[in-house]
């Protein structure tokens, strides 16, 4: 949900609506506002749910709130749904929750971030709302809860698989569509700063980042304007390393260690179909 919004303001910005009528970036999500809180709302759901998950690893019993006298488990009693029966919310949920978690489960930090939103969503659906509730925020907490729940760079295999299994991916052009997963990566970078943004990556985003030479190929041959995300980096991140791995296509390829021919370029990665990775150019 945020992630279109993010992309209607980038295509805003393209045709210079912000320059020329006097709106600015946060008027615009200012108007989103109610997706901008729904979208809270939803990721506390899907907090519950992971919770839910991880009790029902144990037993899914544990998550049932009926007295047990009414359960439908004697012999003349008649079956029921699960799901006809009341489970567990807030304060029980979360005491069920803390009883089965695995030691290596950051359980301090997981249930002070729980209860925070926990008041947020609460002030949502129940009270006045949040003044100027923002959707940076609610992407940071989404890549924390996630690496709670699995691990800091889970995200990316998560958000990926979101994009593939779309029904209609692949129905136009599947190298295309895949390399346009750089556009979350993006999205995903404007939102939180680097210092956290960090953590939540497999390598060093301080370090000297390229071009894919897969991705750029099929976005530069596709699209008009010059988009070259650059989302590749050395593995490992040496200067002798000859394997580049791109977060987009999750692919690694071969490239060469020698100094580009722009003049102007200081790149010294090139692909194998001779192409800086550095400024894109092909070399002469
Ligand atoms: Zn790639
Ligand atoms: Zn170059």
């Amino acid at each position: 949900m945020l992630f279109n919004i993010s992309n209607n303001v980038n295509a805003l910005i393209q045709d210079e609506i912000f320059d020329n009528y006097e709106i600015t970036i946060e008027d615009y999500w200012k108007h989103n506002g109610i997706t901008v809180s729904t979208s809270l709302i939803v990721l506390f759901q899907g907090v519950e749910y992971l919770m839910k998950s991880k009790i029902t690893e144990k037993s899914a019993l544990l998550l049932i709130e009926n007295n047990k006298y009414d359960w439908p488990s004697l012999p003349n009693k008649t079956d029921r749904n699960f799901d006809e029966l009341q489970t567990i919310s807030g304060e029980n949920l979360l005491g069920v929750f803390c009883a089965v978690l695995p030691q290596n489960f950051p359980i301090l930090a997981f249930v002070d971030e729980y209860k925070e939103l926990r008041i947020m969503r609460n002030k949502l659906v129940h009270s006045t709302g949040i003044d100027n509730l923002e959707y940076k925020y609610i992407i940071g907490k989404i890549l924390n809860i996630i690496s709670y729940f699995y691990n800091p760079i889970k995200w990316i295999e998560l958000f990926k698989d979101m994009s593939t299994s779309d029904p209609t991916f692949g129905f136009w052009d599947m190298d295309l569509e895949s390399a346009y997963f750089y556009q979350i990566l993006d999205f995903i970078e404007e939102s939180v700063p680097k210092g956290v943004l960090k953590s939540y990556l497999p390598y060093d985003i301080n370090s000297r980042r390229y071009s894919c030479p897969e991705c750029s190929y099929w976005l530069s041959r596709h699209l008009s304007i010059d988009i070259n995300p650059k989302w590749s980096f050395l593995s490992p991140n040496k200067p002798t390393s000859n394997k580049i791995e791109c977060l987009i296509c999750r692919r690694e390829y071969k490239v060469q260690r020698k100094i580009c021919s722009n003049k102007n370029c200081k790149g010294n990665v090139i692909s194998e179909n001779e192409v800086c990775l550095t400024c894109y150019n092909h070399m002469d």
